[in-house]
């Protein structure tokens, strides 16, 4: 049972949130919602103890496909940064602004770039690409996903002056935003030979998962006793993690996704 723990763990903290928001606002959608997605996480990590190759990925469709078919293009909820500015500006603390809380700005807190290891939609498609370990220096271009972040505030800003911004609007810009994702998304991974460019340079979400995931409490320590530095784990990280340093201030420590690529290379059992 020990190995399961940490499965066991996320699947409670989901359902204690799922039962306390179904208890405080009598919707039952809370708990329904809260339930799956814990399902799917716990049975992701009991999936990666028993040491099953596509865990993650399990995850990553199980979560990632739910939200994007079911909540957005069923339910109609912009789960995108702008949805949850939408959201905010009218007063409406629903499953948008609770989505945002949870998975990219509180819950980082607690488990880190999680979010993107194993459920945003946009980065299940992006890891099907052939680029999994980037195949360059990393760019210097990372200033773009605060111009991003500052043009999606000033659209649902605008939107909301000229008296546009209504649930329809926002379900046009679901759909168009997320277009948009996937396609600049797969050029610069195919320019960059790097699937995860799109996270690293363009993506504006990381504007609130990038401070708050430094403080992680979940993150990938390193014995450095231990390691013989040998580089395996650095040729693996998607995400170009210095990850043989166990400092909070190792290079890119917080582009850390949690994936456990490293872990699983590590020949000294060095990374925990
Ligand atoms: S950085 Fe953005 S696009 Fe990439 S996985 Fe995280 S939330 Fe998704
Ligand atoms: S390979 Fe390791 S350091 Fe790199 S993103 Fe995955 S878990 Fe983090
Ligand atoms: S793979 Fe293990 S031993 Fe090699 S550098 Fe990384 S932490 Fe050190």
């Amino acid at each position: 049972m020990k190995k399961f723990k940490t499965a066991i763990i996320l699947f409670a903290i989901f359902e204690i949130i799922a039962v306390s928001l179904w208890l405080a606002t009598g919707n039952l959608f809370f708990l329904l919602n809260f339930t799956y997605i814990g399902l799917c996480i716990g049975v992701g990590a009991a999936l990666q103890a028993a040491g099953k190759k596509y865990a993650r990925e399990f995850v990553q469709f199980g979560v990632g496909a739910y939200m994007l078919v079911f909540l957005g293009l069923i339910c109609r909820e912009n789960m995108q940064i702008e949805g949850f500015w939408y959201y905010l500006f009218s007063g409406v603390v629903g499953a948008g602004v609770l989505h945002y809380a949870i998975a990219k700005i509180f819950g980082p807190l607690l488990f880190g770039r999680g979010w993107c290891g194993y459920c945003c939609w946009t980065a299940m498609i992006l890891d099907l690409l052939p680029y999994k370990q980037p195949q360059g220096p990393r760019k210097k271009i990372g200033f773009i996903r605060y111009i991003v972040f500052a043009l999606s505030l000033v659209l649902v800003l605008l939107l909301f002056h000229f008296g546009k911004a209504t649930q329809h609007t926002m379900f046009v810009l679901f759909l168009v935003g997320n277009l948009v994702y996937y396609v600049v998304g797969i050029i610069l991974a195919v320019a960059f030979k790097d699937n995860r460019a799109f996270c690293k340079y363009i993506c504006p979400i990381t504007v609130f998962l990038k401070p708050m995931s430094y403080y992680s409490r979940l993150r990938i320590r390193c014995d450095e006793e231990k390691c013989i530095q040998c580089g395996k784990c650095l040729d693996v990280c998607p995400m170009d993690v210095e990850v043989n340093n166990d400092s909070r201030q190792r290079k890119n420590a917080t582009e850390c996704i949690l994936c456990q690529k490293c872990k699983k290379e590590c020949p000294v059992n060095a990374l925990k």
